[in-house]
């Protein structure tokens, strides 16, 4: 029996494509990738945005934040990041799981701060590929990096992603 694919923010696997040109690599990964197969995702760059690039934030609305330049409010990427979205997600169909880098505009989990005016509004918002996957997959176990270093979390992520994959593929009589 092949492995559950698990989606992964892919500078967390050492890829250098942050908007630094830097990765961050979660040397958890190497325990997951015992029990699934890793696909390495990154919608940033996906969508067609350049390694480097000008760093982006969650901005304007707690409810609907756009995504715009940390340094530059006139970039706005708002809707190439929504339009990437919409294509992808059918192709995450066959995913049982995925782990996500935390505090990113993109693709961070309950972990991604809110800016109004120049002002933090809130630490605790998710970014926009990461809010796509949870409206188009609401079953779908999901984790942050960060979360993975916690034994009882990892245990039962990997646990729900059996799961998940169980109830997708039931075993033939
Ligand atoms: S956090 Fe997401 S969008 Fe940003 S570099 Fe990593 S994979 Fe790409």
């Amino acid at each position: 029996m092949t492995k559950p694919k698990i989606g992964v923010s892919r500078c967390l696997l050492g890829d250098t494509v942050r908007y630094d040109g830097r990765s961050k690599p979660c040397a958890m990964l190497n325990k997951l990738a015992v029990h699934f197969d890793l696909i390495p995702i990154c919608p940033e760059v996906e969508a067609g945005l350049p390694i480097p690039r000008p760093p982006v934030q969650l901005s304007g609305s707690i409810e609907q934040p756009r995504l715009t330049g940390r340094d530059n409010p006139d970039i706005d990427i708002t809707g190439l990041m929504r339009d990437y979205c919409l294509k992808k997600m059918p192709e995450l169909d066959g995913l049982s799981g995925f782990v996500l880098k935390s505090q990113s505009p993109s693709c961070g989990l309950n972990s991604t701060p809110v800016f109004i005016e120049g002002q933090c509004v809130t630490e605790i918002a998710s970014g926009v590929f990461a809010r796509a996957i949870q409206a188009s997959y609401p079953n779908l176990p999901i984790i942050e990096e960060t979360r993975l270093d916690l034994p009882d979390a990892r245990t039962e992520f990997i646990k729900s992603v059996s799961t998940h994959r169980t109830r997708k593929c039931p075993a033939q009589p």
